[in-house]
């Protein structure tokens, strides 16, 4: 089994998002991909009339993979995983600052934990948070439904902790790997299920104009899209989200967070 740390879970991450690309290359249409990534049910609904409102606490979410913006159809959702990093995390908090654009936090339970002051920093600086699993464990849908539950509801618990009470307002599946019961595991303890539409390919680390160049590609296919703030140096994702956020706004993009 996967441990977050090792290398390789990061391998098998690549491995499932590429086929994710694969996907959203070979259609542009939205909501052909409410079911990707892992999703048990491909409905079209995952971007608008399943939304709920979110009530405080554990209130029961729609457990359809979100991908659409609440900031609405000019939008884009910056979404930022496998953190909190003490190296990575505070660059990027800084970027996003200097650009004033607010973005979800995918945090492992474990690094949460070990680094609560990058988590209240996040919350802190207006952005939210999401679980991300304690073991990044990118086959845990093949495992069973106790040790999913185990991987979602652990780290929910270990990321409110480090935040000092803030939940988690969304859950991610590792390499997109959902199922059915994680997902409505999650909706059903307030966390609606995230997917991206633009893998940004930055843990491969192919240069900085490359991953500038993949999200300026890749940004019509639809508005989250999938950054990394830990997992190795992440120094070339910083400098891209540098160029990447001021020239989203050229081309007239808002920013936001996904529906709920
Ligand atoms: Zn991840």
């Amino acid at each position: 089994m996967a441990r977050h740390g090792g290398r390789g879970w990061y391998g098998r991450m690549v491995a499932a998002a590429v086929g994710v690309t694969a996907v959203a290359a070979a259609t542009s249409v939205w909501t052909a991909q409410a079911g990707q990534p892992g999703g048990g049910s491909a409905s079209a609904g995952g971007s608008t009339g399943s939304v709920r409102h979110a009530a405080p606490r554990t209130a029961t979410v729609s457990a359809d993979i979100a991908h659409a913006s609440e900031a609405g159809a000019h939008a884009v959702n910056i979404t930022i995983d496998d953190g909190p990093d003490p190296v990575w995390t505070p660059q990027v908090l800084q970027v996003l600052r200097e650009n004033g654009v607010k973005a979800t936090f995918c945090m492992i339970g474990p690094q949460a934990q070990a680094h609560p002051d990058l988590v209240r920093q996040v919350v802190a600086a207006g952005h939210r948070l999401c679980d991300h699993t304690v073991s990044h464990d990118t086959t845990m849908d093949k495992k069973s439904e106790a040790y999913q539950s185990q991987e979602i509801l652990k780290a929910q618990q270990q990321i409110t902790q480090a935040s000092g009470g803030v939940r988690p307002m969304y859950y991610r599946a590792p390499g997109g790997a959902f199922t059915p019961y994680s997902r409505h595991l999650a909706a059903s303890h307030g966390m609606r299920p995230l997917g991206w539409n633009v893998d940004s390919k930055d843990f491969e680390r192919p240069g900085t104009s490359a991953i500038v160049a993949t999200v300026q590609r890749e940004v019509a296919n639809g508005p989250t899209i999938l950054f990394h703030d830990a997992g190795g140096d992440r120094s070339q994702t910083v400098a891209a989200l540098r160029t990447l956020l001021p020239w989203l706004k050229q081309q007239g993009y808002s920013f936001g967070f996904p529906v709920r």
